[in-house]
């Protein structure tokens, strides 16, 4: 305040309005670790309002992934499943229904709802699996967080997925042991670009990491009347495309889909 000091007694206008009392529930915990914190507030409010714990919020998501075009079923049903929350940094935890692609450390990312919707879909349209109503025997390469794991838990006969960086293999087993998942799912710390033999042939095989091929390993496990989803280096298109794959009685048979851009496919474990 500027001019003169106020006389006593103030008039109105010199009065402060008192700022409301913290809601009791309000209380600072200095003591408590700033990431427990940040979770429980994300589990309280997500941008819509809802609790993101709250099925709405996944089903919003879902018609949003319909109303782009994608009408796999059995897939829809999955995404409404698995709370995608649960498997990203607490402090993203209010993007994680927004369609985007996140970090999960390590220079990985979480891929995008649309574009797992798209593989899953593709997967489906795999002789065995469309036959099955379900993607039967799965190998995935690149468990990342453990997100798209748990979609194809939902969706599958076994689920086989591997992932090179033992940190991000350890939080995938974190992630799903505290997320309840159906069926037979099995996390393995191992280079991918091999595959895993013991438990071939896979009905369905998704990578979600590219490189310049295909590893022969895949083409070797892959059933008959299985598919393989997968992103590969294409020059003609100047950038990762996605390869479709499917082994018939007269051999493979390859199509090329839409362009996208996912992590590099890289040998060895780290
Ligand atoms: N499906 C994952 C996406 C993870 S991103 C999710 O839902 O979170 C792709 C992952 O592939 C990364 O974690 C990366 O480390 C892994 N990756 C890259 N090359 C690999 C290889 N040769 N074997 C296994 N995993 C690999």
């Amino acid at each position: 305040m500027s001019g003169k000091p106020p006389r006593f007694p103030l008039g109105l206008q010199h009065v402060q309005p008192r700022s409301p009392a913290r809601p009791a529930t309000d209380v600072l915990r200095p003591q408590r670790p700033l990431h427990e914190a940040a979770r429980d507030a994300a589990r309280r409010v997500a941008p819509s309002g809802l609790g993101l714990d709250s099925p709405a919020v996944r089903e919003r998501m879902v018609a949003r992934l319909h109303a782009d075009g994608l009408r796999c079923e059995p897939v829809l049903r999955a995404f409404a499943a698995v709370p995608r929350h649960h498997f990203v940094d607490s402090a993203l935890a209010t993007q994680a229904y927004e369609d985007t692609s996140l970090p999960i450390g390590l220079g990985q990312t979480i891929s995008k709802p649309s574009v797992v919707g798209r593989m899953l879909a593709l997967l489906f349209g795999g002789e065995r699996a469309a036959a099955a109503g379900h993607l039967g025997r799965v190998l995935e390469i690149g468990t990342g967080c453990g997100y798209q794991a748990a979609l194809l838990a939902q969706i599958s006969k076994r689920v086989v997925s591997i992932e090179r960086l033992k940190p991000l293999h350890d939080k995938a087993r974190d992630n799903l042991a505290a997320s309840r998942h159906p069926g037979d799912l099995r996390l393995l710390y191992g280079d991918g670009r091999l595959g895993h033999a013991p438990l071939a042939p896979y009905d369905s095989i998704v990578a979600a990491a590219g490189g310049e091929d295909i590893p022969q390993a895949w083409l070797d496990q892959l059933a008959e009347g299985g598919r393989l989803v997968a992103p590969m280096h294409d020059p003609a298109a100047g950038g990762q495309v996605l390869v479709v794959i499917d082994r018939r009685p007269e051999g493979l048979r390859r199509q090329v889909h839409d362009a996208v851009h996912f992590v590099p496919l890289k040998s060895g474990t780290a």
